[in-house]
């Protein structure tokens, strides 16, 4: 099943997680820009797992090696540090296109290169879709509607984004790569798949990104004070990682080209979420017999600029088209995700 690599004993291969052994006609050459990210690693790791050849591209500005590190040497895998903003070559089947900064702080620090991310590189990707005849799927997301005005929010509503403000170089800039990537579709005949995701948290977010999940965990596991931003009133809602890889792979692979949210609409207050977060650190350090000293306080910051008021995802679409659903109630990955980063704190890297 290796015919390219025949000089890699079993040896080499039993120090990777097992992989399902496909035969060529069934194994698909399969591109994954920001692979190195936290949902892009998920992806890799299923992928890789189901038996398909994975390249990662990725420049690791939020990314990290070490996301995909157990799979360097696999004769499947190869990654390449490259900048999706300059173009790629490459022979391949499926192009799975994550590359972008995904949180607030990473995606403000420098707005025109997330413009030139989210507009430069969908356009070199959607280039190398077309001439590989590639099937083309991309990540966007929830904040293509902005601050809505719709709720919960269905894929026919065209969104309440401000142009001008602090977060519009990620909005604008995945709203205008849909734009482009329908625009392959229509005038290229580019097969295309579009993902609205909705907030994700688990496993290898990365501690220090600044979105919520991974802020609140890490502050109640430090026993420092949890930061609600603005009244706390303001809801989202949260998808564990898993069912957002089901979810990808599972649009991939369907006849669905339309825009499809994947998302949990389990919704919360953000304030709620922090007393929740909160509740299920201290279950788990009651478990592990961890001493508190005092309870961690939830105090109040300034709310940044065009936060969305409100969002959950209308996924009757998913349903109905991709027979998706999510699996993992909040409680349930909160959990997870909060003993592994327990985990790592205890290893010292947190
Ligand atoms: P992440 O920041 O962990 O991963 C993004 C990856 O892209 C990183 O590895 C980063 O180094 C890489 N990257 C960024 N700019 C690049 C460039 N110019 N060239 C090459 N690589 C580049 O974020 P994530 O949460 O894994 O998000 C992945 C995708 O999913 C993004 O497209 C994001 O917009 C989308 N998304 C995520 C969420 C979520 O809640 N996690 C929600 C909506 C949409
Ligand atoms: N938020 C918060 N405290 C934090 C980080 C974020 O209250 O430490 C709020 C933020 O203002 C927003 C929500 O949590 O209302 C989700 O923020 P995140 O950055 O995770 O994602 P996004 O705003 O992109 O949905």
């Amino acid at each position: 099943y290796y015919p390219e690599t025949d000089s890699i004993s079993y040896t080499t291969l039993s120090r990777f997680p097992p992989v399902k052994l496909l035969p060529p006609s069934q194994r698909k050459r399969i591109l994954v820009t920001g692979g190195a990210g936290f949902v892009g690693s998920h992806l890799v790791d299923r992928l890789m797992v189901l038996g398909h050849e994975v390249t990662v591209i990725d420049n690791f500005f939020t990314g990290s090696k070490t996301t995909v590190s157990h799979w360097i040497g696999h004769p499947n895998f190869e990654m390449v540090r490259h900048d999706v903003v300059e173009p790629f070559m490459i022979e391949c089947d499926q192009i799975y296109h994550l590359a972008c900064p995904a949180s607030p702080p990473h995606y403000q620090f420098n707005a025109v290169k997330t413009i030139k991310t989210s507009f430069m590189g969908t356009l070199n990707m959607l280039g190398l879709a077309k001439r590989t005849k590639a099937r083309f799927l991309i990540t966007s997301t929830s904040e293509v509607y902005g601050d809505p005005e719709v709720h919960p929010q269905h894929e026919d509503y065209w969104g309440h984004v401000n142009p001008i403000g602090p977060r519009a170089c990620y909005d604008e800039g995945k709203r205008v790569a849909e734009t482009l990537t329908y625009g392959f579709q229509r005038q290229d005949g580019v097969d295309v798949r579009v993902a609205r995701i909705f907030n994700t948290y688990g496993p290898r977010m990365n501690p220090a990104d600044g979105r919520v999940v991974s802020n609140f965990i890490v502050q109640a596991l430090k026993g420092e004070d949890m930061t609600v931003f603005g009244d706390g009133t303001q809801t989202r809602s949260f998808q564990y990682i898993h069912d957002l890889i089901d979810g990808l792979i599972a649009l991939m692979n369907s006849p669905e080209s339309r825009p499809v949210n994947i998302g949990n609409s389990d919704e919360f207050t953000i304030g709620d979420f922090a007393e929740l977060v909160r509740e299920i650190v201290e279950k788990v350090q009651d478990e592990d017999g961890v001493k508190r000293s005092r309870r961690v306080n939830i105090i109040y910051k300034e709310i940044p600029t065009d936060d969305p008021q409100k969002r959950r995802p209308d996924t009757t679409r998913a349903k109905e088209t991709l027979d998706w659903q999510p699996k993992w109630t909040t409680r349930m990955g909160l959990e997870e995700m909060i003993r592994y980063y327990k985990a790592k704190m205890e290893e010292g890297s947190l």
